[in-house]
């Protein structure tokens, strides 16, 4: 049997940190498999691409969808992952966010010691090659290029004067000091295209001869001797492989793939293994709980005829002399990733912090997220979410077969916290959209729409037309507990030569977009890893 040292699960934002690291040491001999494909695709380089991979049909998506959500006036809400290099830092919308700084300190005080701020913030700088204009205090030579919007457009600095207007400090570095204000995002990319953790961790060490990295591999469980993780099961070439790991196995799976890879290793509720015929190795009631995500409220405007917005740019014909322009001079529409603009806000004065993030975007289409059609007239959309919402859903297997997807209940809007705040963010929004910088240019609000007046109607407005924000987290929570699924040095409780290391070990969702707070874990997985080796 093929046997490697480690064997990391998932090319993913957190597994290529983990991969790459590990693979320094050239007496190690590491194992990366990846459900998905290789990742040499215009819709992955070219930010805007973004929009096309996370199509349910896109090859690169693992396509999945929630449950039906109560809070959501029952409808599923698709759920975007990436299955390729990369993972979803290859599908993302580029936007690069650490967090607040009092995220890290909720972690410690939520019972995970030695995840505080004083613990991450040397990690995000040792992730980031900083080629923008963000101010000190961050990386300068690391694997992950971050850059300024390269184009942004002629709408974005109304926005961000209208936001001023309604009083909202401009800022030049969501990533600073402080995190409050309204400016353009940095982006994850070297200049226009795109940097994911595929491109900043694998291809400078693709050369390594210690590193295989192996796609098309899926995992479907982790073999066992005596309590010990001795190596993985996965289909590739069509049939089912074994390789061997003589110091240990790290999933980077992300929120979805590494409890379900858990579960199905006997790992998990044991009440729940048992209904589908799984011998239970070690009851985690943890693996699947503490489901968390951002859900998103997109807010539409009209614009007056002949204000400039994507929506005339990303029309059929114009499209393609966009597409034009980006690969022969690496400018325009295509440029720009999910977002040029954001702000993070405090919906009430007296709060100490951010509460509420927005994504700002300089263009407007039908509210089924599916169809991702624009409207035929320019607009524009304040999209914003809850920064720590209260909600908590859960992840459980849908059957045995670990080619099946897992059943996702995320619970949205299921906390009178969430509720209040999405309404505050709403009103926020409103203010922004009136104030005389956009006031000047704007035909009208269209969602939902100037009769939507009460909170009540605003209430059914979010539940109408609310979807993920793609920050699923949580579902493998780390911490000092014996509750949590794995310790303060990732590894799983119960087994050893196992460790978790992405999205899913969180204990809380940060205040922002969660890519590189993942890639800071897989990075500091490694660490632990050598650590323990020494
Ligand atoms: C559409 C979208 C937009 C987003 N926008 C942003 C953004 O703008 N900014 C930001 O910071 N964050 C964004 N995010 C979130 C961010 O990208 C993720 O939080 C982060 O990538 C998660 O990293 P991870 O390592 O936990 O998982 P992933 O990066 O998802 O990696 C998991 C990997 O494991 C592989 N895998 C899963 N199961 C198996 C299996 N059984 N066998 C083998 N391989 C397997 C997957 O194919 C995948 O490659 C977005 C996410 C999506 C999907």
């Amino acid at each position: 049997m093929e046997s490697v040292d480690y064997i990391v699960v998932g090319a993913g934002s957190a597994g290529c940190a983990v991969a790459a690291r590990l693979s320094e040491n050239a007496a190690c001999r590491v194992l990366l498999l990846e459900a998905g494909r290789r990742d040499n695709h215009l819709f992955i380089s070219m930010p805007a691409g973004w929009g096309k991979t996370q199509d349910p049909h896109s090859r690169f998506n693992w396509a999945f969808e929630t449950d039906p959500e109560p809070g959501l006036g029952g409808r599923s809400v698709p759920l975007p992952r990436g299955r390729v290099l990369g993972g979803s830092s290859a599908i993302n919308g580029l936007i690069h966010i650490c967090g607040q700084r009092e995220d890290y300190d909720d972690w410690v005080v939520a019972g995970a010691p030695g995840w505080g701020w004083a613990e991450m913030a040397p990690y995000f700088r040792r992730i980031e090659r900083n080629l923008g204009s963000a101010a000190s205090g961050h990386g300068r030579e690391g694997p992950i290029a971050v850059s300024d919007i390269v184009d942004p457009t002629p709408l974005a600095e109304a926005m961000i004067r209208a936001a001023e207007q309604a009083g909202i400090p401009r800022t030049s570095d969501f990533n600073g000091a402080r995190q409050e204000g309204v400016g353009y995002y940095q982006m994850t990319a070297d200049g226009a295209r795109r940097c994911s953790a595929a491109h900043g961790y694998l291809r400078p060490a693709r050369g390594r001869a210690n590193l295989l990295v192996r796609t098309d591999a899926v995992t479907t469980g982790i073999v066992f001797d005596a309590g010990r993780a001795t190596g993985v099961r996965y289909r590739h070439d069509g049939r089912e492989q074994v390789t061997g790991a003589r110091a240990e196995v790290i999933l980077c799976a992300g929120a979805i793939g590494s409890p379900q890879i858990l579960m199905l290793s006997g790992i998990g509720p044991a009440e729940q293994l048992r209904r589908h015929g799984i011998p239970v190795r070690v009851d985690a009631p943890g693996v699947g709980a503490n489901l968390q995500d951002h859900v998103v409220v997109p807010l539409m405007w009209r614009l007056r005829d002949g204000q400039p917005s994507l929506n005339s740019r990303l029309g059929s014909v114009r499209i393609v002399l966009e597409v034009l322009n980006y690969l022969l001079r690496k400018r325009g529409a295509m440029t720009i990733p999910a977002a040029d603009v954001g702000i993070f806000l405090r919906t009430r004065e007296e709060l100490t912090r951010p509460d509420v993030q927005f994504h700002v975007m300089p263009l407007s289409g039908e509210l089924d997220s599916d169809a991702r059609k624009l409207h035929p007239y320019p607009g524009y959309t304040l999209a914003p979410n809850v920064c720590r919402p209260t909600s908590r859903g859960q992840l459980s297997l849908a059957s045995a077969d670990p080619l099946a997807p897992p059943r996702l209940q995320m619970n949205y809007l299921s906390t009178q916290y969430d509720i209040d705040t999405t309404v505050a963010s709403i009103e926020w929004a409103r203010r922004i959209a009136a104030a005389p910088a956009l006031a000047a240019i704007t035909a009208a609000e269209t969602c939902p729409g100037a009769t939507a007046g009460t909170r009540d109607q605003l209430i059914e407005y979010a539940r109408r037309a609310g979807t993920t924000g793609h920050h699923p987290v949580g579902t493998c929570r780390m911490g000092a507990d014996e509750g949590s699924v794995v310790d303060t040095t990732l590894a799983v409780r119960g087994v050893a030569g196992l460790r978790v290391a992405d999205a899913s070990v969180m204990p809380r969702l940060i205040s922002g977009n969660t890519n590189a707070t993942s890639i800071v874990i897989g990075e500091r997985a490694a660490d632990f890893i050598r650590a323990g080796r020494r």
